[in-house]
Parts: structure tokens; C-alpha cells; sequence
């Protein structure tokens, strides 16, 4: 597989970033991860808006415009020949000595770039059984609307979803209320059939993946609750999911081992993937 580091392509093992990088010393950069069906990305403008929107929440400079990026992200799935694909791209404000305010002059941002093959079909079955999901601390901090590189709090939600065969961590504030999912938006239909979801702030990620659902349920008539919910009423819930780029809608089938609804993917979950793969097949028919 080859990468994409700084204007360069070269095989992954051979591809490396800078001692003195600010993404391996501060962690200051940020990141996506976008998903082409096909060679087309699926909801490619509004991710390529979010990664406008953190570069400028951390005042770093694109490193070229959007036209000239989208181009790199194809050229690296052609040279990787790959269609069905993920992309992983990161850009940190550059190399510069260690010093933790913003160097000055400002280097050139570093922008790298890997993909791997996308398996659909390993993504339907996923869906078709659900996960199990662990409850865990939201130990972030306060401007996780940043899709920042710093993910100590989401390696460590995930790692104890790990630990305990989960799937996913659910993280709780400190009000006993869900954020989201260590790399997820979180979701539950509650007992009147309502989908409830947290209201984008600075707490969560302004997740692409959720935003579709929220277009699906509309169009779907169901009724949406822009409330927060807690550790409980996500136990007590009918049904619940996650959603996110490379998961897409995922049914989730238990919480802290307790199971939620019938322990099954439910009907209003099920109706929502199905509305989502046609979302995403129609970027793949394009
Ligand atoms: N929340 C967090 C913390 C994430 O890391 C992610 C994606 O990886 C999401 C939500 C889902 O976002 P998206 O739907 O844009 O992939």
C-alpha cells in the first residue's frame, strides 16, 4: 500500500512524518476519514467543509485548496487501485522546533494521507447482528467539535469496550448523560418511539454520519428529540444505534450487558440502514 506524506507517495513502512512534527508532539493537527463506494466519496462536500471548519478552530493554513486535495485523495486510491475504500487524511500544523505556542514564522502544515480497501459486505453483517456496547468516563476535553488528532480519551473508551468484547464505548459526562461513541455518534429510539440524539455543541463531534440520519428520520416521520439521554434511559430504550463513516449505521444489541429491546436489531434501526445504503449507493452510482 502506498501513503501519501508531504507531495510524496511511498509504501507505508517507508512513510513517516517528522521527530519534530506538531501531530507527535502536541497532537496538534486534525483529521478525517471519508468514504468512497466505488471511487466516489459519499457525503464528500460536507466533510471536506468539517475539515475546513478545524483547520480554522486551530489556525492552521490548508495546505492547498480543496480542488487540488480532492485530487490527491483520488490519485492516492488509483495508485492503491482501489475504489471501495477509506481514507485517512491528517494535517498538523507542521515541523518546528518544541516549543508549545504556535511556531513563528508558520511552517508548511503537514498533510499525509493513507487508504485501505473498504469491506462492504463485512459492514452488512455487522449491521445484520448488532454490538455490544460498554458504558465508560468522557475524560476529552472541551472542544471535541474538533475532529483533532488528540484521541487519548477515545483510545482509552475504546480500549475498555476492548477489554470487556464490546464494540463500542459509550462515554458518560459528568451529568450521567451519553456524549457519543469513542469513534460514533450515539442514538436511541426511546420508549414513544422517538429518536433522541444529543444537540451538536462543543462536547461532540458534528458527526457526517448523524446528520444523514437525522434526514433519513425526517423523511421517515420519525419524531426527533434534540435531548440528551442518560446511561439509564439508553437501557431502557427500544432500540439503539450507532453511526459513522466507516460504521455506518450500526444497531446496537446490548449496553453493560444488559440487552436493549430484544437484544436484536430493531425495525426502526433496520429501516434506518436500509434508507442509509441508498444514501450512500446513490455517491456509488454517480
Ligand atoms: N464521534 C466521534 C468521536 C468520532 O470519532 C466519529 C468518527 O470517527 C464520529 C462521531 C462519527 O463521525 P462521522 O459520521 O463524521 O464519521
Amino acid at each position: 500500500h502506498l501513503a501519501y506524506v508531504n507531495g510524496h507517495y511511498a509504501p507505508h513502512q517507508m512513510a513517516s512524518l517528522s521527530i519534530e512534527d506538531r501531530a507527535t508532539q502536541f497532537s496538534d493537527g486534525v483529521y478525517e476519514v471519508c468514504l468512497y463506494l466505488n471511487g466516489h466519496g459519499v457525503d464528500f462536500t460536507a466533510h471536506m467543509d468539517r475539515l475546513d471548519r478545524s483547520l480554522a478552530a486551530l489556525s492552521i493554513p490548508a495546505p492547498m485548496g480543496r480542488r487540488a486535495l480532492a485530487l490527491v485523495m483520488d490519485r492516492l486510491l488509483i495508485r492503491n487501485r482501489l475504489r471501495t475504500a477509506s481514507l485517512y487524511l491528517q494535517i498538523s500544523r507542521g515541523v518546528a522546533p518544541r516549543d508549545h505556542a504556535f511556531p513563528k514564522p508558520a511552517p508548511a502544515p503537514s498533510l499525509i494521507m493513507t487508504a485501505k480497501r473498504f469491506d462492504c459486505d463485512a459492514l452488512k453483517r455487522q449491521q445484520a447482528k448488532g454490538i455490544a456496547v460498554i458504558s465508560t468516563p468522557d475524560l476529552r476535553w472541551k472542544r471535541c467539535d474538533i475532529k483533532s488528532v488528540s484521541l487519548l480519551g477515545n483510545v482509552l473508551a475504546k480500549q475498555a469496550a476492548r477489554q470487556k468484547g464490546a464494540g463500542e464505548g459509550w462515554m458518560v459526562d459528568a451529568d450521567g448523560l451519553i456524549t457519543e461513541g469513542a469513534s460514533s455518534s450515539a442514538f436511541i429510539i426511546d420508549q414513544a418511539g422517538c429518536l433522541r440524539i444529543r444537540t451538536l455543541a462543543a462536547d461532540i463531534l458534528p458527526s457526517i454520519t448523524r446528520r444523514a440520519v437525522l434526514d433519513i428520520a425526517a423523511q421517515q416521520k420519525i419524531t426527533i428529540d434534540h435531548r440528551a439521554f442518560s446511561l439509564d434511559e439508553a437501557k431502557s430504550a427500544k432500540e439503539a444505534f450507532i453511526a459513522s463513516t466507516t460504521a455506518g449505521v450500526t444497531p446496537v444489541i446490548s449496553l453493560d450487558d444488559q440487552m436493549i429491546g430484544h437484544g436484536q436489531p430493531g425495525p426502526i434501526t433496520k429501516a434506518i440502514i436500509s434508507r442509509h445504503w441508498d444514501h450512500m449507493q446513490a455517491f456509488f452510482d454517480q
